[in-house]
């Protein structure tokens, strides 16, 4: 069920309103403007009600507050106001008011209206979700894979903490693909990838596919000897799946290499820097026989 935060100071209104959607929402309900920021930024509301005349603090500056706040500028708000004049109309939209509904309302265009603003956004949800998603796998994909390393990069160099990336590569999967067929390579890829989202257990270490047969990734505050210890327990969890791989120039199953870094970001430092050396690292993992972990020791 959808929640939808409706905030006015009228409680004849407020009531009017809360018996109108309960029966298809989730109803939070707030008297005062400031209560209903803590309320919006706690709760997530999928649609916030906002009347505008209001004491203390009146539904344009909550508006203003709440398009301001990075945890609730994306809740669609839809003004309902006695203020039925186009002037007020305009500036509520113009402050990033998404539907405007005049007091005295029917219920019925309460219920469309709210409707179309939820159906709206479910669609929103839908297309981001699509936008960071890779269509194989399911897992992250390499667009949200750069959204992410920027912000863990950053947040690590502010931290200043320790920040861990890896490599994840298939072996010999072109000649796997040229014996079992594409499709069966497509079945693996999948395998794989959740095989590797199984193995990480921190809430915010973070695997995405890189592109083609490549996943990466993402320990925070992970340092050498973690990243190494996880990163084997992926490759050795996908050897134990024991999918028989029979053109493997290096085992009799489907097995992986892993190229990991570790480092704490300085100064001047970009994400690259960290992805590169974790991707040299798989090069020296293929170069020393594959089906290994292979972990940058250097500071760089
Ligand atoms: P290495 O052990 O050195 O990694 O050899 P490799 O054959 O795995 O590496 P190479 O880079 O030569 O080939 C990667 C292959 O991955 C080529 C392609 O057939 C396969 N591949 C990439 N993307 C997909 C995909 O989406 N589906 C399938 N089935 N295969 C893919
Ligand atoms: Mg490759
Ligand atoms: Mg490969």
């Amino acid at each position: 069920m959808e929640k939808i935060l409706i905030i006015d100071d009228n409680m004849l209104y407020l009531s009017t309103l809360e018996m109108t959607l309960n029966s298809e929402y989730e109803v939070i309900t707030s008297r005062d403007g400031r209560n209903a920021l803590k309320l919006a930024k706690e709760n997530s509301p999928t649609i916030i009600l906002l009347d505008v005349v209001m004491p203390v603090m009146d539904g344009f500056e909550v508006l203003e507050a709440l398009k301001r706040t990075p945890e609730t500028k994306y809740i669609p708000v839809i003004l309902i106001t006695s203020l039925s004049d186009p002037d007020n109309e305009e500036v509520g939209l113009k402050l990033g008011a998404s539907d405007y509904i005049y007091k005295p309302f029917s219920p019925g265009v309460i219920r469309a209206r709210v409707k179309n603003q939820v159906d709206l956004f479910l669609m929103r949800k839908t297309i981001e979700s699509i936008a960071i998603t890779d269509a194989l796998t399911n897992i992250n994909n390499r667009r949200s894979l750069d959204i992410r390393s920027e912000v863990e990069f950053t947040r690590a160099k502010r931290e200043e903490t320790l920040l861990s990336a890896a490599f994840v590569d298939i072996d010999d999967f072109k000649n796997y693909n040229d014996y079992y067929g594409h499709l069966e390579g497509d079945e693996v890829l999948k395998t794989i990838a959740n095989t590797i989202i199984e193995s990480l257990s921190r809430k915010t270490d973070f695997a995405a596919r890189f592109g083609g047969e490549e996943f990466v990734v993402l320990l925070p505050n992970t340092p050498i000897e973690g990243g190494e210890k996880i990163l084997q327990k992926v490759c050795s969890s996908i050897e134990e799946l024991a999918i028989p791989h029979n053109r493997s120039t290096v085992s009799s199953v489907v097995t992986v290499s892993a190229g990991g870094a570790t480092l704490i970001p300085k100064r001047g430092d970009e994400s690259k820097k960290l992805i590169g050396m974790a991707d040299k690292m798989l090069y020296v993992a293929k170069r020393a026989g594959k089906n290994k972990v292979v972990w940058n020791h250097e500071p760089f």
